[in-house]
């Protein structure tokens, strides 16, 4: 199938590339490259030279193709999907964006999850595919095992965002910004006389300076944290955590919904979403039960121990950047009572959370 790429050198795009070559999907396909900020420089080498990039507003290329893949944004998706279809545009259009996901013939793609659904939609002439928000699908992969079984009455999930889900300039200031915080102290950190007090001040006044680097995200993120990701909703939600409960109830195709809600927050991590969760479960599962049913759910998901050794070494974004695993660990009953479940989970946002699931639809199509 002849398959357009947009967007395939930002953050997801990037990933996106890096998995389609390691599962040779590049063989199954005939790929064009578009871009819309360098048209004409060298697309990316594949291993059989590079062809010049194509202007992703230009309809006319476009049409040709079978498949467009998209992992460029809103902004474009609004610009371009509607303008195209219009013109009579049958192709199987696929995004990371979140721009379409709300429509009714759009699928939003987590095969392990969905995977009877979006075949089911393929078969029936479906022809717009979305990957879901990426903390969404990471939840979806960590405690899809409680909502198979009708366990989850609700949910609230807490979050711990990376600065890489912002985008490729948000993860490149925040390591401008740790570079701007030890030009801040220089050599004094490992000097004895200079007070741990004093290396605070200095930090601290470095993070209030206007010449601090922060365009791109707003605010200082590295040594803070900020707890508003995305524009306002009615009622006081972010539109991040408004996603929560729409888009897991639409993957799931769960009527009526499950109530999902919770406070999404950006902390200085690089690569991937943490997530603590306090589930109210319908039934009063013994443990042993939840993380049989947890762990059960998909090849990736992973119970991990609740001890304080397992916490450290396999439940950080230190520990699972840049892997398929969903961990989940700190698996406990609260103090509120036996149908309440804490759990932490963490994973990779631009993998599960973004590229993969865009990835195995494209295979699901390019074998349809
Ligand atoms: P991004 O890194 O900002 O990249 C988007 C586009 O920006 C690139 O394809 C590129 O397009 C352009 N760009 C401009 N300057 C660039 C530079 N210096 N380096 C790389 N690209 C540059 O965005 P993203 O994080 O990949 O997100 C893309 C879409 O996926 C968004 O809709 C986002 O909401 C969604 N999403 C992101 C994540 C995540 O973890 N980041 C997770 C789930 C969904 P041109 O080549 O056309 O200039």
């Amino acid at each position: 199938m002849k398959t357009g790429f947009v967007g395939w050198r930002g953050m997801v795009g990037s990933v996106l590339m890096d998995r389609m070559q390691q599962e040779r999907d590049f063989d199954l396909l005939e790929p064009t490259f578009f871009t819309t900020s360098q048209v004409g420089q060298a697309g990316p080498d594949l291993g059989a030279g590079s062809t010049p990039l194509l202007d992703a507003y230009s309809l006319d290329d476009l049409a040709h193709l079978d498949v467009i893949l998209t992992a460029q944004g809103g902004d474009y998706t609004k610009n371009v999907y509607s303008a195209l279809r219009d013109r009579g545009w049958k192709g199987f259009w696929i995004d990371a964006a979140s721009a379409l996901r709300m429509r009714e013939d759009a699928v939003l793609v987590l095969d392990p999850v969905n995977g009877a659904r979006i075949e089911e939609a393929i078969a029936g002439g479906a022809r717009t595919f979305c990957g879901a928000n990426c903390t969404v699908s990471l939840m979806l992969m960590a405690l899809g095992g409680l909502f198979e079984a009708g366990q989850v009455e609700w949910l609230s999930s807490m979050t711990y965002q990376a600065a890489s889900g912002a985008g490729a300039a948000q993860l490149r200031e925040l390591v401008a910004q740790t570079v701007a915080l030890a030009d801040a102290v220089g050599e004094d950190w490992n000097d004895p006389e200079v007070s741990v007090l004093e290396l605070e001040r200095r930090v601290t006044a470095a993070l209030r300076d206007e010449a601090f680097p922060h365009e791109s995200f707003g605010a200082p993120l590295a040594a803070s944290l900020l707890a508003y990701i995305d524009s306002a909703m009615p009622g006081g939600q972010t539109r991040e955590e408004w996603k929560g409960m729409a888009e897991t109830n639409k993957i799931l195709g769960q009527d009526p919904p499950v109530p999902v809600d919770g406070i999404c927050v950006r902390v200085g991590a690089l690569r991937c979403h943490s997530q603590a969760f306090t589930i109210k479960l319908r039934d009063p599962l013994p443990l042993d039960e939840v993380e049989q049913r947890i762990a059960s759910a998909n090849d990736w998901v992973r119970v991990v121990e609740n001890t304080r050794d397992a916490t450290f070494s396999e439940l950080t974004p230190t520990a699972v950047s840049g892997t398929l695993s969903v961990p989940i660990g700190r698996i406990r009953k609260l103090a509120m009572g036996d149908h309440y479940l804490g759990a932490f989970s963490v994973g990779d946002q631009l993998l599960w959370g973004a590229a993969e699931p865009l990835r195995r639809v494209l295979r699901t199509i390019l074998a349809s």
